[in-house]
């Protein structure tokens, strides 16, 4: 008789499940919560409605009902299911009503503490067997309360093997329908969480189009003009020629921005090649040297192989100037900056090192994200775009800081095995 019951009680349990799959997908999450709330409410009185009563004893599953409503509905969801199967309660009578209220009020103020801690727990397996821990608490708490209880009145009427029947049957009921239920609300949680995930994607896809072709299309009149403006340059003696040096500065940045942009937006135009790092290297310090001077940055390369990688070459060097720019970026006057190139059989590392105002821990957790800059000017692109283009190589990129001696960036990349076919 009690498993007939409480198999009823685990279909009860499942139902709003049910309906609210039906729900889930186009509702705001406010109005689901509602929805969830009210299904759980309806289903903890009809548990109890159809509990097995034995003595006045209602063996049944609304502890399932209720931390489900206050895991997944909330505090306010779990309050409210809490006075709802307080309510019905009172209506159904009984005996032993006041351990009845004490033990959903208990119960309830458990599953209040631990819905926070429970939001933390990422993997669906240990959510599932926290929430199942978790519901044996308030039937523990009421079996050994009902035992006292039960003992000190005297008129302790079940026979022990069929409390322990009961206790059985309830457990494994218990463990049937939470199991269940927690499986059906993760995956729903899921499947929510997928569509938003692909409903930005796509939204983030189109305007990174748009904004990629808009700055393909700026790049081309730029480059016209910053030419004219060098050849003006030329001819030009009087004080001008200062404001043409500012313009093609200023030239220079938007084109470097409108490149990392491009870099970001369309990661797959690639023109894949194997090439010597340290060439790669030199030549990009030489570049750069020019910049470390103006800036009074001692900018110095050390170590030198002939380990080759394979990359768009093109993505290479903008990774390197990146992070090399930052670094005498953040150094002050008569600071330095050192380039290292390694090599350990399968991988090669370059690491790149300076004396300058280094990041706090915090800085350091938000480097790579998009637009995080703490420049007047910066864009935050830099180092987000060598994150991606390191990764896209196989390798990875890690920054070690410490505020006011300095960072060290490196980047490991896997060596090309084939040796170079061109040579
Ligand atoms: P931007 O240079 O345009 O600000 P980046 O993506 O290149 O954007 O860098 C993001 C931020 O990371 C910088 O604003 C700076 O605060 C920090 N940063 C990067 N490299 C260094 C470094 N070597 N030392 C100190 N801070 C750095
Ligand atoms: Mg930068």
């Amino acid at each position: 008789m009690i498993a007939e019951k409480l198999l009823l009680n685990v279909l009860i349990v499942l139902m709003p499940l049910m309906v609210m799959s039906f729900f889930v997908n186009d509702r705001k999450e406010s109005q689901s919560k509602v929805i969830l709330t009210t299904l759980l409410a309806i289903a903890a009185v009809l548990c109890m409605v159809f509990a097995f009563e034995e003595q006045g004893l209602y063996w049944d599953l609304r502890y399932v009902l209720l931390v489900l409503a206050f895991l997944y509905g909330g505090r306010r969801a779990g309050w409210i299911v809490c006075g709802v199967i307080l309510l019905t309660r009172t209506y159904l009578g009984g005996d032993h009503i006041i351990i009845g209220y004490v033990v959903v009020v208990v119960s309830s103020t458990i599953f209040n503490l631990y819905a926070n801690r429970y939001r933390q727990v990422n993997q669906k397996w240990k959510r599932v067997c926290f929430v199942i821990s978790l519901v044996f608490l308030p039937t523990f708490i009421q079996l050994t309360l009902l035992t006292i209880y039960l003992q000190l009145l005297g008129d302790f009427q079940y026979q022990f093997g069929q409390v322990i029947f009961y206790i059985f049957v309830l457990m494994g009921t218990l463990i049937v329908a939470v199991g269940f239920a927690t499986l059906l609300l993760e995956q729903m949680l899921e499947r929510r969480r997928m569509q938003e995930e692909m409903e930005r994607a796509v939204k983030m896809n189109a305007i990174s189009e748009l904004a990629a072709s808009i700055a393909h299309e700026v790049r081309n009149p730029l480059t016209v003009v910053k030419g004219f403006l060098q050849l003006m340059q030329k001819d030009e003696k009087g004080k001008n020629n200062d404001y043409f040096s500012i313009a093609l500065c200023e030239m220079n940045r938007a084109e470097e921005i409108i490149s990392d942009y491009l870099n970001f937006a369309k990661p797959h135009s690639k023109n894949v090649q194997v090439m010597e790092v340290n060439q790669v290297l030199r030549e990009i310090v030489n570049i750069l040297t020019p910049y470390a001077l103006k800036e009074n940055v001692e900018l110095k390369i050390e170590g030198s192989n002939k380990t080759t990688v394979r990359s768009d070459q093109n993505q290479f060097k903008q990774v390197l100037i990146n992070l090399i720019k930052n670094a005498i970026e953040a150094t002050p006057k008569n600071g330095k900056v050192n380039v290292d190139l390694e090599e350990d059989k399968t991988v090669v590392k370059i690491t790149i090192t300076d004396t300058g105002k280094g990041m706090s821990n915090e800085q350091l957790t938000n480097i790579g994200t998009l637009f995080y800059s703490t420049k007047d000017k910066g864009t935050g692109l830099g180092t987000m775009v060598s994150f991606r283009i390191i990764a896209e190589m196989g390798g990875t990129l890690r920054y070690e800081s410490k505020v006011n001696v300095g960072t060290k960036v490196t980047i490991v990349l896997p060596v090309d095995s084939n040796i170079l076919h061109n040579e």
